[in-house]
């Protein structure tokens, strides 16, 4: 998607350790107008399948999940990440290792609003190693409930994660796909082939 790529080049920055900052759009402030155009993108991908929910995980992934929603017209449910120890049966568990922060967040959705008669359409922000992403398609598969696929605004493509869940058999969709990054540079190249 030509928009998000040029504002990624535009205000993106590179950071050691293989991160990228879009703090002032994306993940901090957010840019709801680009947020929408994105929302409709996702639509264009996904439309005919059948999607009655989204589902995301807090935080950064929520605002992106919601524009896709509206478009939908359908429900986001976002996984909340908990320490608490004792979780109560009422809700889907998995565990998933935090790609920024390096720890394991239990992370949960309320059995209510997951269930077998859901057409589900994941969305986030990143894929890096895509922990978060198998997580929530763990969650998906102990409610019962049908993966449609996976949208994600920003892939990193020299990263693990989007050759592992294509390999799963997931649709998968990604806004950007960056190749390569360099934090000395700031340079970002990206994928070409894409939509
Ligand atoms: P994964 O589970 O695929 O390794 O990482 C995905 C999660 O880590 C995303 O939900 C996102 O919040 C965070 N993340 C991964 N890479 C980056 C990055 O380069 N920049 C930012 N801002 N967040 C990232």
């Amino acid at each position: 998607m030509q928009l998000l790529k040029d504002r990624i080049r535009r205000d993106g920055k590179v950071r050691e350790g293989n991160v990228l900052k879009v703090d002032s759009f994306l993940n901090h402030q957010m840019d709801t107008a680009l947020f929408r155009e994105m929302g409709r993108e996702f639509k264009r991908r996904f439309e005919g399948e059948g999607v009655n929910k989204i589902l995301t995980i807090e935080a950064s992934g929520i605002g992106i999940a919601c524009a896709v929603a509206e478009e939908f017209g359908v429900p986001v449910v976002f996984a909340k990440k908990t320490k608490t120890k004792n979780i109560a049966g009422d809700v889907y568990t998995v565990k998933v290792e935090s790609f920024t922060h390096g720890t394991v967040y239990d992370v949960i959705v309320a059995k209510e609003f997951l269930g077998s008669g859901d057409k589900v359409l994941l969305i986030d922000d990143f894929l890096a190693n895509g922990n978060a992403l198998e997580g929530l398609a763990e969650l998906v598969q102990a409610a019962g409930a049908e993966l449609v696929g996976a949208g994600i605004a920003i892939e990193k493509g020299f990263q693990s994660g989007g050759d592992m869940i294509r390999r799963k058999g997931i649709h998968l969709e990604s806004l950007a796909i960056i190749e390569s990054m360099d934090e000395k540079t700031g340079e970002i190249v990206f994928r070409e082939d894409q939509k």
